[in-house]
């Protein structure tokens, strides 16, 4: 930790949380001159991104399968500037009626799943949308063919319903076909699931990828702080207090040592970003906004997965499974995802990629996020969207509305569902907005 920064009042911006959100806005503020003080609650940083080497040497994420996938060029160049990646073009299939099969769903799953009569079917396809190279469910099930509704049916009950109520904790019977609209079924072969031109991951993991990011003069980190145990909002009087008797904040830094700093002032008159759940910010008065999350167990196997990921509609609980040996590529034949960032080089290839040998697999099992996931130490994952939950959200935004050094940013403080490339675009434009001000 720098030691002439130890006082609150020697920043010029608070962050807090340093998932891609806080990380970028910190590092492009100390970029442009500033001292950035980053809070982070969990004992490490890159929030949900995290990754951390498991059993068998093999990198695993703690929060979920994340892939970096996008189109955004500005996007693209700007995460490519810190570190180095290597493409990882997924492929995501999904299990019905016991066969492995490319999803979204295309016409070699067709033909897996509807052997004799795929011919037919394909044909209809062709036929019907002769033009374009994908349609979406809700198209087929709306199409004057009969084979292509029949198809989209067939694949709503195997796939879409079962999956869909488990995900969101909705009965099968109240699935309607329309939330699916943009589901895709390729007319053609391609099978690497997301469309974007460029789907990689980080090379040494994403944890040190936000090391890079966050390790610079300017930027002091405590992790293992929480925010709102020093800071509370006061909604009359538009300010950021500093909680009563509390005057330093301790918590570990980079390089996890133990750090202070002291808290010199009582009114945070800074710019403070905050990037975690905007109904927690203001302690749920109006109650906790709807979230899944998932429980995610991590065991050996020594089989693996047929893929990095795969989806399983019809298993009972569970909804995806993610082989982490899995989630290795070489570079330049020698560097790969799974691996310790030293030693890494000279390590056999086939170990590293998890050939023939025990990997670790997690898998998701949705649930509601509520007080007993949150006392389990589970986190809101994914926001239920749609117009109730909306007013209750813009409840909050309304409170903390002429606040003018609260800046929220991210996918709790925004209740939205953000894929990490649009975090870090939302996170660049606040960027713009906090030099300009
Ligand atoms: C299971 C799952 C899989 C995903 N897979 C993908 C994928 O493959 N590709 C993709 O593009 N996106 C994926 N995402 C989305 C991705 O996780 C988000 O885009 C990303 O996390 C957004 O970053 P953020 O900074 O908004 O939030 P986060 O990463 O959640 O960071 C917020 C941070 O704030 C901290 N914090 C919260 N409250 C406080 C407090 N009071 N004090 C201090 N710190 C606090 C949290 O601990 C956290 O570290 C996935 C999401 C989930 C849930």
């Amino acid at each position: 930790m720098t030691n002439n920064l130890t006082k609150v009042s020697n920043y010029d911006l608070i962050v807090v949380g340093t998932g891609f959100c806080g990380a970028i806005i910190a590092r492009k503020l100390v970029d442009a001159g500033k001292r950035v003080l980053m809070l982070e609650r969990r004992e490490h940083i890159a929030g949900n991104m995290y990754d951390e080497i498991a059993n068998h040497e093999i990198c695993v994420q703690r929060y979920g399968p994340h892939i970096f996938h996008t189109d955004d060029e500005d996007v693209y160049d700007f995460v490519s500037g810190f570190g180095e990646w290597f493409d990882f073009p997924v492929k995501y299939p999904v299990e019905v009626d016991g066969k492995i099969v490319p999803q979204p769903f295309n016409f070699q799953s067709i033909e897996m799943l509807f052997e004799d009569k795929a011919e037919t079917i394909i044909e209809h396809l062709k036929k019907a949308y002769p033009t374009v190279d994908s349609v979406t469910v809700v198209e087929l099930l709306e199409s004057e063919d009969i084979v292509c509704r029949e198809l989209a049916e067939a694949l709503f009950e195997k796939d879409y319903r079962p999956y869909t109520s488990k995900q969101w904790g909705i009965p099968p019977e109240e699935i309607d076909p329309m939330v699916l609209k943009r589901v895709p079924i390729r007319l053609g072969y391609e099978d690497v699931h997301f469309p974007d031109k460029h789907q990689m991951l980080p090379v040494g993991g994403f944890s040190s990828l936000f090391k890079k990011l966050l390790e610079h003069d300017g930027i002091d980190v405590l992790v293992g702080v929480d925010a709102l145990d020093l800071f509370t909002v006061d909604t009359s009087e538009k300010s950021i207090r500093v909680k009563d008797g509390i005057t330093k904040i301790v918590g570990r830094d980079l390089s996890g040592d133990i750090s202070e700093v002291e808290l010199d002032i009582d009114l945070i008159d800074i710019p403070l970003v905050f990037t975690g759940a905007i109904d927690e910010l203001l302690e749920y008065k109006y109650g906790m906004l709807p979230y899944r999350t998932l429980d995610i167990v991590y065991e050996d196997d020594s089989a693996g997965l047929p893929a990095p990921i795969v989806a399983y509609p019809q298993a009972d609980g569970f909804t995806r499974k993610t082989d982490y040996g899995k989630f290795t590529q070489s570079l330049a034949g020698d560097v790969c995802y799974g691996v310790r960032e030293q030693g890494a080089e000279g390590q056999e290839d086939s170990r590293l990629r998890g050939n023939g040998r025990t990997t670790v697999v997690a898998t998701e099992y949705p649930l509601q996020y509520d007080e007993i996931a949150r006392s389990r130490g589970l986190d809101p994952y994914y926001p239920i969207i749609n117009d109730g939950n909306q007013i209750a959200y813009n409840q909050y935004l309304e409170d903390l509305k002429g606040i003018d050094n609260l800046v929220l940013c991210g996918r709790l403080a925004e209740y939205t569902y953000y894929n990490m490339d649009q975090a870090v675009a939302r996170a660049l434009c606040v960027v713009e907005e906090l030099l300009n001000e």
